[in-house]
């Protein structure tokens, strides 16, 4: 067997996964794809799902080992922020070509690649992307890693996830891994505190990291590594020395958070920053984990003492909102922790959720919605777009949240719509996410467009009156005739 095979098969066999345990061992090997339905968006491939993960970490030259295409299929998709470094938006691929292929020259391209970047631009690390052709054609992006490591004194990290091992999830999944076998634990920080925590699955989309992290630091408590948002090299590769962790985004890196666990003792649990309590909850819980693994306990009475104070400060900045959104409708769109944290802070603030899609969901966010929402029948496995259309335009939904792949529905339908998604320019975490949030679909919601679009067009307007005016002159004419006939 490959190692890719068994990497998959270990990553397709995670224990912390509910899902996963309560399938017979001949499922579990088979993995969580599913089979494609004709005619839909296949979504990622595995290196796009590895790519998504790793690239946020800044100082690190991300290279592409293939054919120029891959680069394109996965650049710049997200929008994922840095506070200093910018070269992780430097795009790198080996580019080969035909002729390399047949040559048999692409190693050695690769190498030169490595090389280059190094004597160029200085990067913290190189983290080298297998894809489907140089998988296929052979090439040993492990041992070009090793070698030029030694060679030019600086890490180079091979990420073997080639798009055709399957869904962009294997990827997110495989691309922990790379930062397990490669990353984690090769430098010892010199100055480890019982106040070190880690963030695990937080990409810091639109900078909203940004907005937590001012709390934590009020609280004393350091964030040793937010894996990848935002991170650097050196912090992920110190990230073993931190205290506990919380998982944002579970589909993604359980299996890091998991082996982490394992290997270092660092406990996790799996929380949001979406929406006033749970933000308050996490905070709670990180704190009472830092506790346990021997922090004052004073952290957890400084903890409640923001909390209170930041809840306060929340609900009286949500107040000018309330009334304007109280039993406006919602349709989401969305997945992951998402689904169950954005319903929890929609209904805190009055909104009425018609419906929840959790196809990207696990067993866990599923069982959270339910009791949230106290209606199975809100929850749909996945909305086709028709019938995300035939909602919208039956007014069934006053706004749709979502990513920008469903957007034109909602706007075909003349429905306000609003990205939560990956690509959203909004912050969205922790108390002010949570306002800003309301500010957002508030003014999606009463965007006085939507009282404009829905009017008839003017050629549409000329053709409704010319039709009153027809029907007119024929009852006109129908009753002189009528009265005619009664003269005769
Ligand atoms: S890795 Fe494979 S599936 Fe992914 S973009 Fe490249 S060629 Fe396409």
């Amino acid at each position: 067997m490959s190692s890719l095979t068994v990497k998959i098969q270990d990553v397709f066999d995670e224990p912390a996964c509910e899902g996963n345990r309560n399938k017979s061992p001949k499922t579990r090997k088979k993995g969580c794809s599913k089979p494609l339905t004709p005619g839909a968006t296949a979504g990622g491939c595995a290196f796009d799902g590895a790519k998504v993960v790793l690239q946020p970490i800044t100082d690190v030259a991300h290279l592409i080992h293939a054919p120029l295409a891959c680069e394109g299929n996965s650049w710049d998709n997200r929008g994922a922020a840095s506070s200093g470094p910018t070269l992780w938006r430097t795009s790198f691929t080996t580019d080969l070509t035909e002729l390399d292929i047949v040559m048999g020259h692409s190693e050695r391209k690769l190498f030169k690649a490595i090389r280059e970047i190094k004597e160029g631009y200085t990067p913290a690390a190189i983290f080298v992307y297998a894809t489907c052709v140089t998988a296929m054609i052979g090439d040993d992006i492990e041992a070009v890693c090793k070698r030029a490591a030694e060679k030019f004194a600086i890490p180079v990290v091979p990420v073997n996830a080639p798009g055709f091992a399957g869904s962009k999830n294997l990827g997110n999944k495989l691309a922990g891994e790379a930062l397990l076998d490669y990353v984690i634990g090769t430098v010892e920080p010199d100055d480890p505190g019982p106040h070190d925590i880690n963030i695990i699955g937080e990409f810091n989309l639109s900078g909203e990291f940004w907005l937590v992290k001012p709390l934590l630091d009020r609280l004393g408590i350091r964030v040793r590594a937010c894996i990848p948002g935002d991170a650097r090299y050196l912090q992920v590769a110190s990230a073993h020395r931190a205290r506990a962790a919380m998982m944002v985004c579970s589909t993604a890196l359980i299996n890091l958070a998991r082996k982490m666990e394992e290997r270092w003792d660092i406990p996790f649990f799996e929380g949001s920053f979406y929406g006033i309590s749970a933000t308050s909850e996490a905070l709670r819980r990180i704190a009472e984990l830092l506790v346990m693994k021997g922090a004052d306990a004073e952290l957890l009475n400084r903890t409640e003492a923001i909390v209170v104070e930041e809840e306060e400060r929340a609900w009286k900045r949500l107040e000018v909102y309330r009334p304007r959104l109280e039993g406006k409708r919602v349709l989401l769109n969305t997945g992951g922790v998402k689904s169950w944290s954005v319903v929890q802070s929609l209904m805190e603030i009055g909104m009425e959720v018609v419906g929840t899609s959790v196809k990207k969901s696990t067993a866990d966010d599923k069982e959270r919605i339910k009791k949230i929402l106290k209606d199975e029948n809100h929850l749909y496995e996945s909305i086709a777009p028709r019938e995300l259309y035939s909602m919208l335009s039956e007014q069934k939904a006053d706004i749709m949240l979502s990513g920008g792949r469903t957007q034109f529905i909602a706007l075909k339908a003349k429905m306000p719509w609003l990205d939560i998604n990956q690509e959203r320019h909004h912050a969205y975490a922790g108390y002010d996410g949570m306002v800003q949030l309301a500010r957002q679909i508030d003014l999606a919601i009463h965007n006085p467009i939507w009282a404009q679009v829905r009017e008839p067009a003017p050629w549409e307007q000329a053709m409704i009156t010319e039709e009153k005016l027809e029907k007119r002159t024929a009852s006109a004419s129908n009753f002189a005739g009528e009265t005619a006939g009664d003269d005769c």
